[in-house]
């Protein structure tokens, strides 16, 4: 199965990274215009993300989300639902950059994060491309069950 990925315009930036701290490729900038996201969507083909009205109109539905909610819950929930998003590969994407993120020995990241992250965490992984360092923080933890609880209802 292919997997799907998404561009997403300016007003789901928090979306957009949401989707990425459960695994997936997202697109996303604050300087994509419409026509540019359009592109963008149909030379990589990636799904649109995007609570502008007038752009959902111009792609069909398969390949372009209009995103109901203002609330970015709601909305991670929306786009999981729509397309069937079942596996979550947690942490396995900058949240930055939106590169695969490469896992690194405990040792490699000991000066680049908080001693008390570094006492308590085991597993961490590495951007490669802006070389920020990510962990499961407690967090992050909370959030993922907020989402979860939100989607038994
Ligand atoms: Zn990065």
């Amino acid at each position: 199965m292919t997997e799907t990925m998404f561009v997403a315009d300016v007003m789901v930036g928090k979306l957009a990274r949401w989707l990425r701290v459960l695994g997936f490729d997202v697109l996303y900038s604050n300087k994509f215009d419409d026509d540019e996201i359009i592109r963008i969507a149909d030379t990589e083909n990636r799904v649109i993300l995007t609570r502008d009205a007038q752009l959902a109109t111009r792609r069909p539905r398969s390949q372009c989300l209009f995103v109901e909610s203002g609330d970015y819950k709601e909305q991670v929930q929306q786009v999981v639902r729509t397309f069937n998003l079942g596996e979550f590969k947690v942490f396995s994407r900058c949240l930055e950059c939106n590169a695969r993120l490469e896992e690194v020995d405990k040792e490699a990241v000991f000066e680049k994060v908080p001693p008390f992250v570094y006492l308590t965490q085991e597993r961490f992984a590495q951007c490669p491309t802006c070389e920020r360092v990510y962990w499961h923080g407690t967090h992050t933890e909370e959030m993922l069950k907020q989402i979860r609880l939100n989607n038994d209802k």
